[in-house]
């Protein structure tokens, strides 16, 4: 089996304050080799720092703005309702169409927001967020099998996290069966430009970072979540040994990093107490209104404790599905839209003016829009945290600033940035009751969903013959790696923005149901 003369290693979420203790450290020899042997960079992700929109800008080397993925979810504008998004609502092609048509022979396996996935010179295995593996989940039809061949209690989505005494053994053996899928998907699809991506890295210390602790203490003490690195570093190890030679130049590269959440912004409370968002006065009258709020306060004194935390995956399997329901759509869903003039959405941030003719209950009109837009920018700028006095948030961003390309529909008004990325800030997190910012020492978890979060810089590590391609950029950001990757493989992009996939949802109820449990049992929603 050939070697593949590019071989690009993702690590969803892979912090360098981590990597580089740990690799100097001995306890990441893979990743070590490859810095020792190489170039190792920061690697600025997009704004919103989160996995569908970054890894977007990876494949299309273009921003969230000319891509048009934002968030995990678009909002529907009759019915305000969040629905998840894939790929084929991105805008633009990836750099493997540009391979493909140029002759190269390509093969990727598990990029997260590649399903459906587009048809190449080669083959394709969609990532976590695949709802089931049926059509549009792998290219050629079969490939999936191929690459499984009987490997039996393989689980592409996010690992479990309970039971919790075996989660590693679980996250170890996802990965190294992914490492026998790749050998098989190659020995079958030999190709030139090879990608696989590794998700140990993010969903570990999504959910194992002790709450409170700081990245040193962290990179310090190790404990599970390097553990987590080590399932990652041991694949690429296996990896590289199969399928690399010293003809083969290799890039490590992170969609974005991670670090501890300083606390919480709860985006609902504070529009609603600045006046421009209102909860339904019937709410109280609203049988379901009390059951969503005891659902979302039951649901989070269980998690709260350890017991909680290590069944969160499967109390959320068991709860009803009105209560599942009413936990993600709380806010959303009892708002009383024709008097909110703004509201946050997606589970970064994003902010949307309630325009008339744009959304159906829309009361903002043409006029009033920027008015609105100062008098969000002012209650989220004015917060502070509760215990440190400091800042929370460090600026908000309306779109057409931080969004180069001109926008794809879809597009937050604003986006709220909170204080160097370490306060968590979504619509989901909080319900309305809950304080409009919460500290992760002082609050004890209770509004804390996720004891880690994205930072703006994920990690870029290159080595073998065409490394220097990554030296000669000054401070490299995803969007940048798509012509990277064409360089390297000898083919110029042609920079045509048209839409490679088909319109409409390729999900089916069921599975866009498959989709937000795997966002619920990450936290995100
Ligand atoms: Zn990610």
């Amino acid at each position: 089996m050939r070697a593949p003369r590019l071989l690009v290693i993702g690590i969803d979420g892979a912090t360098l304050d981590l990597i580089g203790p740990w690799a100097r450290e001995g306890k990441l020899p893979a990743l070590r080799g490859l810095m020792e042997s190489g170039v190792t960079k920061p690697l600025r992700s997009t704004l919103p720092p989160v996995t569908p929109v970054a890894w977007s800008s990876f494949l299309t080397g273009a921003d969230p703005g000319g891509h048009g993925i934002y968030s995990f979810f678009r909002l529907d504008h009759s019915s305000y309702r969040p629905l998840p998004v894939h790929a084929g609502h991105r805008r633009l092609p990836s750099f493997w169409q540009s391979l493909s048509q140029a002759g190269v022979a390509v093969g990727q396996f598990n990029t997260p927001f590649t399903y459906p996935v587009e048809p190449l010179n080669g083959f394709a295995v969609a990532g976590f967020d695949t709802p089931t593996f049926g059509r549009g989940a792998a290219y050629p039809d079969g490939a999936f099998e191929t690459a499984l061949n009987g490997d039996h209690g393989y689980v592409h989505g996010p690992v479990p996290l309970a039971p919790r005494e075996t989660y590693h053994e679980r996250l170890r053996k996802q990965a190294m069966t992914q490492v026998r899928m790749c050998g098989r998907l190659l020995q079958r699809w030999p190709c030139d430009v090879f990608m696989v991506t590794f998700c140990a890295t993010d969903h570990g210390a999504h959910r194992l970072w002790p709450l409170g602790a700081t990245t040193e203490e962290v990179a310090r003490v190790g404990g599970d979540v390097l553990e987590a690195y080590q399932v990652a570093d041991e694949a690429i190890g296996e990896i590289l040994e199969r399928h690399a030679d010293d003809g083969t130049t290799v890039l490590v590269v992170s969609d974005h990093g991670m670090g501890p959440a300083e606390g919480a912004v709860n985006m609902t409370r504070v529009l609603a107490e600045a006046g421009l968002l209102r909860v339904r006065p019937e709410a109280g009258r609203d049988n379901s209104i009390p059951l969503r709020l005891r659902a979302v306060r039951g649901v989070r004194r269980f998690f709260r404790d350890g017991a909680g935390r290590v069944l969160k995956p499967l109390a959320l399997r068991l709860m009803p599905e009105r209560a599942k329901a009413a936990v993600a759509h709380t806010e959303l869903s009892s708002i009383d839209w024709e008097r909110t003039l703004a509201f946050p959405w997606g589970t970064y941030g994003q902010v949307q003016i309630n325009r008339e003719g744009e959304w159906a209950e829309g009361c903002v009109g043409p006029r009033d829009a920027d008015a609105v837009a100062r008098d969000v920018t002012q209650a989220f700028e004015e917060l502070r945290d509760p215990a440190s006095a400091g800042p929370v948030i460090d600026e908000v961003a309306p779109a057409e600033e931080i969004y180069a390309e001109e926008r794809a529909p879809g597009s937050p008004d604003l986006l709220v940035i909170p204080h160097d990325y370490s306060y968590d800030i979504g619509p989901y997190l909080q319900s309305p009751e809950g304080p409009p910012v919460a500290n992760s020492h002082t609050d004890g978890g209770e509004w804390i969903d996720v004891p880690a979060i994205h930072r703006l810089e994920g990690t870029l590590i290159a080595s073998g013959p065409c490394a220097d391609r990554i030296s000669e950029l000054e401070s490299p950001r995803l969007e940048d790696i798509a012509s990277v990757i064409l360089r390297i493989a000898g083919v110029s992009s042609d920079g045509e923005s048209v839409s490679t996939q088909p319109d409409g949802s390729p999900y089916t109820e069921e599975q866009a149901r498959q989709v937000e449990r795997h966002l619920e049992d990450l936290g995100y929603l």
